[in-house]
């Protein structure tokens, strides 16, 4: 016989975890399914902006693990070189998303969604598990994607971007966070992100189709950048062991809820347009399907920004870029 919940969620990531957060403080029954073991490694920058902590109630202070807070960062654009003052954070997933999710309490089974089906107004996922409500978190490959909104709701191919990252223990002389826009003129950034405990991250990203049209590659990217970072002194003389992920930036497409079934995080694509940034719309997605599943309130993605910046002027120049020319 398979196990009832009324809400099972797909996927153990911030999406998931923070709709579980959410259902669990309004007393529902809830059960999460994620196919690897936490804590699990996630290939990501672990940049975090003020109102990521804000949505998930966490006081910078009170958090127990990793935190590094940065009151400026430094932005690079050919031969210009900006200082910009704003209040950022870097955690590190590997422990940030496994405290999310024992802090939200669900119940989790390590299980790999394989197939879902609909029933009598339940769904039925692979014959052993039965909900009322199904919460896709499942990030890029999410079967709830697959199965109910893959027609329905394509992903914008041209907004598919393409990273390799690596996070590793180095003594950081430079303990600044740095980012380079528009290395070889690709849309998209890498960055430098010393982390507490002696830890840093570097990391690149662009849109695939980009890289395509200049039959260029992501390695040959990642390997112009890592000589830069060498030339810069940041870090030099080691082995990196880089690992890649593909997420689709924000498009228009609006469709978050068929039926019951929602997505939530990058299952739904939501990442933003100017930075790639995707823990923030996850977490505002996660809550959002919650509040829609306790509330009756309409999910609406529309209500999840779409730039992680707040100037409209930069936010002209992100669609510059993004313009396929
Ligand atoms: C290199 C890189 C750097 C990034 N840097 C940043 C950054 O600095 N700041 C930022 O805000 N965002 C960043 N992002 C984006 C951010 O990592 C994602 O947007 C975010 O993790 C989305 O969270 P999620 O919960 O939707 O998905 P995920 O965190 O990907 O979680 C999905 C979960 O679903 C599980 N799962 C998948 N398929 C199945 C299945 N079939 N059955 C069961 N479980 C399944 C997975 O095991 C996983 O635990 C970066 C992304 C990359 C790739």
């Amino acid at each position: 016989m398979a196990i009832y919940a009324d809400v099972i969620i797909i996927g153990g990531g911030p999406a998931g975890s923070t709709c579980a957060w959410k259902l669990l403080k309004k007393g529902v029954d809830c059960l999460l399914l994620d196919k690897q073991v936490f804590p699990r490694t996630k290939p990501c920058g672990g940049w975090l902006m003020p109102e990521v902590l804000e949505d998930l109630e966490i006081d910078a202070g009170e958090y127990p693990l990793s935190l590094m807070s940065f009151d400026r960062y430094h932005v690079h654009f050919k031969y210009l070189n900006l200082c910009l003052k704003s209040l950022q954070f870097a955690i590190q997933r590997y422990e940030f998303d496994n405290w999310l999710l024992e802090r939200s309490a669900v119940t989790v089974i390590q299980h790999q969604v394989a197939h879902i089906k609909q029933d009598s107004g339940y769904y039925v996922i692979d014959d052993q598990y039965k909900c009322k409500y199904l919460i896709g978190a499942g990030g890029t490959n999410c079967p709830v994607y697959r199965t109910f909104f893959k027609s329905i709701n394509p992903r914008a191919r041209e907004l598919q971007a393409v990273t390799l990252v690596d996070e590793f223990p180095y003594d950081c002389s430079d303990e600044n966070l740095h980012l380079w826009f528009s290395i070889n003129l690709l849309p998209g950034y890498a960055w430098y992100v010393p982390k507490c405990k002696g830890i840093v991250n570097v990391g690149i990203g662009t849109l695939t189709p980009r890289l395509q049209k200049k039959n260029d590659s992501i390695k040959k990217e990642w390997q112009k950048f890592i000589e830069k970072v060498s030339a810069l002194s940041l870090i030099i003389d080691y082995q990196y062991n880089p690992r890649g992920y593909v997420y689709y930036l924000r498009s228009n497409v609006e469709v978050g809820q068929v039926g019951n079934a929602y997505l939530v995080g990058d299952a739904a694509g939501l990442a933003t347009r100017d930075m790639a940034e995707g823990i923030g719309p996850a977490v505002k997605s996660g809550l959002l399907a919650a509040d829609s599943i306790t509330e009756g309130k309409t999910y609406e993605l529309s209500l999840i920004k779409k730039y992680s910046s707040g100037n409209s002027l930069l936010n002209r120049v992100t669609e510059y870029f993004l313009a396929d020319s």
